[in-house]
């Protein structure tokens, strides 16, 4: 029996700090949006375009996990299908109870209909705020650059190409990551929803510390940074993101663990926890992409133990097919957790999000008697 049933997690507050948009979508709006614009999917029924989505056994490496996204951004090309896309994503949300979510996206992947680029910001953005008006959630927007050159996929990376041609497509994503950060500095002034930005893409190859320049323009105009880092490659990648680019927090982080036992990496392990950095854990896509060879083997019972901060996270909903209360589940059932140790997961992603402090203190105010009367009363 698990410690807790499915609608207790359902029904309590909980967090989302790591949900990409062109990963979460319905299979619904895919299709329907196809039809609107007179796109030719790879399947034109739910059940067949979900056998192609949707990461049922997994597949070999997180490369191949990302070529999925090649189909959903074939329909998110317009500021409607962002705007939607957005919204219907907080929406699934708000109903089992996410209180606030961080949706993160790559703007350069959604300019093959020639919007004017910070519209495309703006469209994700006026999606998160209607939700928000309809239901009890609070959202926050991380923009993400790309590591790797989006050349098939992103009509403003073909573009630069050809201008910039004698240019290395290395020097070209790096130069449009600068150009996503520059951006993203700038809007934050005016819309309080962005909160953070973050690279995405392929690691293998692709360093964070490479990036720096647009680490950099964040720094200075202070927007928070969490970076993808340790799913497909070694500790050696979060030290860069935290060493380098400042990262405030990690996504995955998965191979941390792998540092706790290095003599050279040891004092990162330790650095993590004694600096509270979280790290945003993604269960059922680490098992997908083979960052782990199963849930079972998955450090997050060596990082509650070690305390260091971690948050559940879904990463993509359509893609891994989960929720974050499927999320939940699959640890209780999977790791002998506690309701202590569950109560503190669910506060630390409370405690993670990059919300201003006001915000964050108001929210945790409201939800932690909620998670204490349900979680810990005797
Ligand atoms: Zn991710």
């Amino acid at each position: 029996m698990p410690i807790v049933n499915r609608e207790l997690i359902e029904k309590l507050p909980k967090t989302d700090l790591h949900c990409h948009l062109d990963g979460s979508m319905r299979v619904s709006t895919i299709l329907s949006l196809a039809e609107s614009y007179k796109i030719r999917l790879p399947a034109d029924n739910e059940d067949d375009l979900k056998k192609i989505i949707v990461m049922e056994k997994g597949c070999s490496s997180l490369v191949d996990y990302l070529k999925v996204f090649d189909v959903t951004l074939l329909v998110l090309q317009t500021d409607e299908a962002l705007e939607r896309a957005a919204f219907e994503l907080a929406e699934d949300a708000a109903k089992e109870n996410v209180r606030y979510l961080e949706v993160r996206f790559a703007p350069i992947l959604h300019t093959n209909s020639l919007l004017p680029f910070e519209k495309i910001f703006e469209s994700v953005i006026s999606g998160l705020v209607r939700a928000e008006k309809r239901y009890k959630i609070k959202t926050g927007l991380l923009v993400c650059g790309m590591r790797n050159f989006p050349y098939e996929i992103s009509h403003m990376a073909r573009r630069l190409h050809d201008r910039l041609y004698t240019f290395t497509d290395k020097e070209l994503s790096l130069q449009l990551a600068l150009h996503t950060a520059k951006v993203t500095t700038k809007l934050s002034q005016q819309y309080p929803t962005i909160v953070g930005f973050d690279i995405a893409g392929p690691e293998n190859g692709y360093p964070a510390k490479d990036f720096y320049e647009a680490f950099q323009e964040i720094i200075n105009g202070h927007v928070s940074i969490t970076i993808h880092a340790g799913e497909a490659y070694g500790p050696e990648s979060i030290e860069q993101a935290v060493k380098y680019c400042h990262a405030h927090r990690i996504g995955h982080g998965t191979r941390l663990i792998e540092a706790k036992d290095d003599s050279k990496l040891r004092t990162l392990y330790t650095y993590f926890k004694d600096k509270r950095i979280p790290i945003e854990i993604c269960l059922t896509s680490n098992v997908q992409t083979g960052t782990v060879p199963s849930l079972e083997k998955h450090p997050i019972k060596n990082f509650l133990e070690d305390k260091l901060r971690c948050t559940i996270c879904t990463d993509n909903r359509l893609v891994s097919n989960t929720t974050v209360t499927d999320e939940y589940m699959r640890l209780i059932e999977t790791f002998n957790i506690s309701k202590e140790e569950l109560y503190k997961l669910i506060i630390y992603g409370f405690e993670s999000t990059f919300l201003p402090y006001e915000e964050k203190e108001a929210i945790l105010n409201e939800v932690e008697p909620i998670l204490k009367r349900e979680l810990l009363a005797k």
